[in-house]
């Protein structure tokens, strides 16, 4: 398999977006993996960017939610708070191009983020595994009744009780994944089986730092994938890749995907 890494070949950015091109056009099955840096073209932060949206608290752990309704209050509070300024989100060109590449292939989305932009772009549930969950509805902890968060948000104040569950009166939670919270069994076992029998893994947009999810690319190269990374800064996976651009994520898969 060549190798084309930017820093050792010193070839150009057109000539790597074409060997990206021609590894889409030959993958029969392609895994895209994407992270919060398919998104900041849509106008949500990435963790790393200036402006801190996402550090500016301590995050709440999975256990302090079960164990204490401030904590829960809190929880709500913030998502709302975060939700109000990030405002109204549409997909961008990089998601558009992810959601041409899966429908035209036996392709399949894997993505740690949550503001379920590849589903806005119409990849269907089937072709999309979200492994942090999904931001952009609630869940009851006890029986996993969906709820809307413009109906959650209508019965909770900044001082009144958590929300409740209608159906079972269980707890409700925005639906993804906190830290201490167990990662999502069938998301897992989904991601995995796409990554054990895909033929190129297409990273785009991950600073891939987050375990057990970045994982996945080297799973997927040890089962005899091509490793491939979109992404503005060098990775620790750079070096395995058999292609690495450091570019922008829409005009890369816009051009690449055609
Ligand atoms: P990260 O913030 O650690 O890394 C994002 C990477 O994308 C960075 O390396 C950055 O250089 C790159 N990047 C940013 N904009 C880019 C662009 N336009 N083109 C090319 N590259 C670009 O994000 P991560 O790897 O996804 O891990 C962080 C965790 O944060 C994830 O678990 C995710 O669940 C969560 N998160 C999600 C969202 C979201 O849902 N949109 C946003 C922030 C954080
Ligand atoms: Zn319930």
């Amino acid at each position: 398999m060549s190798r084309l890494h930017p820093q050792r070949s010193g070839s150009g950015r057109a000539q790597r977006v074409t060997t990206l091109r021609a590894h889409l056009d030959a993958a029969r099955r392609p895994v895209v993996f994407t992270g919060a840096g398919v998104s900041t073209e849509s106008g949500i932060p990435d963790f790393r960017s200036p402006g801190g949206l996402w550090t500016r608290y301590r995050p709440i752990p999975f256990d302090e939610f079960l164990s204490s309704e401030e904590a829960r209050r809190e929880t709500w509070r913030r998502k709302f708070a975060l939700d109000a300024a990030i405002g109204t989100v549409e997909p961008n060109a990089g998601h558009h191009a992810i959601a041409r590449l899966v429908a035209r292939s036996d392709g399949t989305v894997v993505t740690q983020n949550i503001d379920g932009l590849h589903a806005a772009a119409g990849v269907p549930p089937e072709r999309l595994v979200e492994l942090h969950g999904n931001g952009t509805y609630a869940a009851c902890l006890d029986c996993g009744q969906r709820e809307e968060l413009v109906e959650v948000r209508a019965r909770f104040e900044d001082d009144s009780p958590a929300p409740r569950c209608l159906a079972c009166g269980g707890l409700l939670k925005p639906a993804t994944i906190s830290f201490g919270q167990p990662m999502p069994a069938a998301a897992m076992r989904r991601a995995e089986a796409a990554a054990i029998s895909c033929d190129l893994f297409l990273v785009a947009g991950s600073s891939l730092q987050v375990y057990p999810a970045a994982g996945f690319p080297q799973l997927a190269q040890r089962r005899g994938a091509r490793l491939v990374i979109v992404n503005r800064e060098p990775t620790p996976l750079d070096d395995l890749a058999d292609l690495v651009l450091h570019a922008e994520i829409g005009s890369a898969l816009a051009a690449a995907v055609g």
